[in-house]
């Protein structure tokens, strides 16, 4: 059983202090917002006055807050967790944030000799209920062993993901990914409902196809994570079904923000001389740019 310290009882960090009191901790929460430390007694939990006051004695120290800026108040402010953590205890911070903050955070909080494990989450607050949140984890190897009995009350996935300020930057590109699609998939539907079609009609058809398996599980792995990028779909096809996409939607006055960015990348392709290649080579483009 560990001593744990949870600050930021929020939508999120409420039920996941509660997944860890059940799981046989003690947890002492503090959140500026009187209703949620009440909500977090009625759990179980136990009030600390302040940040420092929840970090004393604590073997873990838990952040779940809203930005960076106020994880550094917390951390580092008067009465701020860094007056009373002891030598050698762990602070998590599992709030989204950028992750340039999140060095600075781990560099002054070394300074003080607490060691940190950025963890934020992927997946939301009803996974966060149930326990079974997907947990990226940076920090050393020994530190997230030393967390996992706690990561494991709270999600059901710990992926170590290589070091410290790692987990940080995966969730951000995690978040990359799932909001811009998002935003993709709302002017789609759009774009179909608006073209006549029938919605769940729509959904169906793209499930079965790239659109909606996504290219990660399906071209990507058969061909430019191969280093394979001759054409199964040529970019100058792929570019031309945009295009005509494009002019669909203009037909209709439904205007597609991203569809145009999207051109612009096929056209840079074609403009390298990519136009007989597979579409996923405009990655083989930017990495090549930018990576390698
Ligand atoms: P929230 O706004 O519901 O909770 C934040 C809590 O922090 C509030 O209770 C607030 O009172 C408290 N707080 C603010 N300033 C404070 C301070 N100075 N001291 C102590 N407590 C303070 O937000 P949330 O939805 O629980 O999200 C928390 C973090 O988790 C965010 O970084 C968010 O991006 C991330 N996240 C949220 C979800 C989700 O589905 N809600 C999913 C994954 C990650």
């Amino acid at each position: 059983m560990a001593n744990v310290a949870f600050i930021g009882l929020g939508t999120m960090g409420l039920v996941m202090a509660r997944n860890i009191i059940e799981g046989g901790h003690q947890v002492t929460g503090y959140d500026t917002d009187a209703d949620a430390v009440a909500n977090h007694v009625a759990n179980g939990g136990s009030e600390a006055s302040s940040p420092a006051n929840a970090a004393d004695g604590a073997e873990i120290i838990i952040t779940m807050l809203p930005v960076g800026e106020v994880v550094k108040r917390v951390l580092f402010d008067a009465s701020g967790v860094v007056e009373a953590a002891g030598v050698g205890s762990l602070v998590i911070d599992m709030s989204t944030i950028n992750p340039v903050e999140t060095d600075e955070i781990r560099d002054g909080l070394a300074s003080k000799e607490v060691r940190m494990i950025d963890a934020p989450v992927g997946r939301t607050s009803e996974q966060a209920k149930t326990g079974n949140l997907l947990i990226m984890a940076g920090g050393n190897a020994a530190d997230i062993e030393e967390a996992r009995p706690v990561f494991e009350c709270m999600g059901d996935t710990v992926v170590d993901c290589g070091g410290p300020g790692m987990g940080g930057r995966m969730k951000i590109i995690n978040n990359l990914m799932s909001t811009v699609l998002n935003a993709l998939t709302a002017e789609v539907l759009t774009l179909a409902e608006s073209s006549g079609l029938d919605r769940n009609l729509a959904i169906e058809v793209m499930c079965g196809t790239a659109a909606g398996l996504g290219h990660m599980s399906t071209t990507y792995p058969a061909k430019v994570l191969k280093n394979d990028i001759s054409p199964a779909f040529m970019i100058d096809l792929a570019k031309k079904d945009l295009g005509i996409a494009i002019n669909l939607s203009e037909t209709l006055g439904v205007p597609l923000a991203l569809a145009g960015m999207a051109e612009a990348v096929y056209a840079q392709a074609q403009d390298e001389g990519r136009g007989a290649q597979d579409w996923t080579a405009l990655y083989e483009m930017l990495r090549q740019k930018y990576v390698l």
